[in-house]
């Protein structure tokens, strides 16, 4: 999928959140989105899921603005993480992939996959409640994930995560870009971003200041601290 942002620009009383924002992504390729806190980061993600409107500008999925169908192909895991905490965790994903557009037995079969590839399946029939903060998350990221979409919008996705499923969160990462998924990484954690990313755009005070491969962006700030 390829996602074109064109001059968007938002604000919030007397807060330009965005202001002008011109970018690309497309599928195969992992993007960092960075910029300090306040930097606009949650607007530009809220406004790519049409949660909330641009005050100008316009976002064309494929060529195509937003619509319902172009929302099943996106996959969301927000910055603050939360589920129904008395639910069954095989009953919360098959719900959210039948949300997606999946009917019950299709769902009922991803749910169980997705359980196995994060080595989840003995926890399905716990409650929320039951389990660790990892594997709470763990289950969110299934369930941004299991409708198997084309866009996928991960907000500090490693936070929480111990090292053995933050390993098995990357390598999962990974191939979803090797199958070509477009993939958008929100996050402060640069070892991350540098291990995973092959772009990166950073936003401040609502502005793109910086897009390009990763590779030429870490040329040119060879002096700076902040690599
Ligand atoms: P980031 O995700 O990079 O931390 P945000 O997109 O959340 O940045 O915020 C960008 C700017 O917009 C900040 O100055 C923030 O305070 C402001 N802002 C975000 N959401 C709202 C809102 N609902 N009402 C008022 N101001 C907001």
């Amino acid at each position: 999928m390829n996602i074109t942002l064109d001059n968007i620009s938002k604000a919030y009383r007397n807060v330009k959140a965005l202001d002008g924002v011109t970018c690309r992504f497309q599928g195969g390729e992992i993007f960092g989105l960075l910029g300090p806190n306040g930097a606009g980061k949650t607007t530009l993600i809220r406004s790519m899921l049409d949660i909330l409107r641009p005050d100008s500008g316009s976002i064309a999925f494929d060529g195509q603005p937003i619509s319902g169908a172009v929302k099943r192909r996106i996959g969301y895991l927000p910055e603050e993480r939360g589920l129904y905490r008395k639910q069954k965790i095989h009953e919360i994903l098959e719900y959210l992939a039948m949300l997606k557009g999946l009917t019950f037995k299709e769902a009922r079969k991803r749910t169980k996959d997705y359980l196995v590839r994060f080595e989840m399946l003995d926890q399905a029939k716990r409650k929320v409640e039951e389990l660790s903060k990892g594997n709470q998350q763990k289950i969110q990221i299934i369930g941004a994930l299991l409708h198997e979409p084309e866009l996928l919008i991960f907000d500090e996705p490693f936070s929480g995560l111990d090292p053995v499923n933050m390993r098995l969160l990357k390598d999962f990462i990974i191939n979803l870009k090797n199958e070509g998924r477009a993939i958008i990484l929100s996050t402060h954690q640069m070892n991350q971003v540098e291990e995973l990313c092959g772009h990166v755009i950073m936003v401040n005070r609502g502005r793109v200041v910086l897009d390009g491969r990763l590779d030429e962006v870490k040329r040119s700030f060879s002096d700076s601290a902040v690599w």
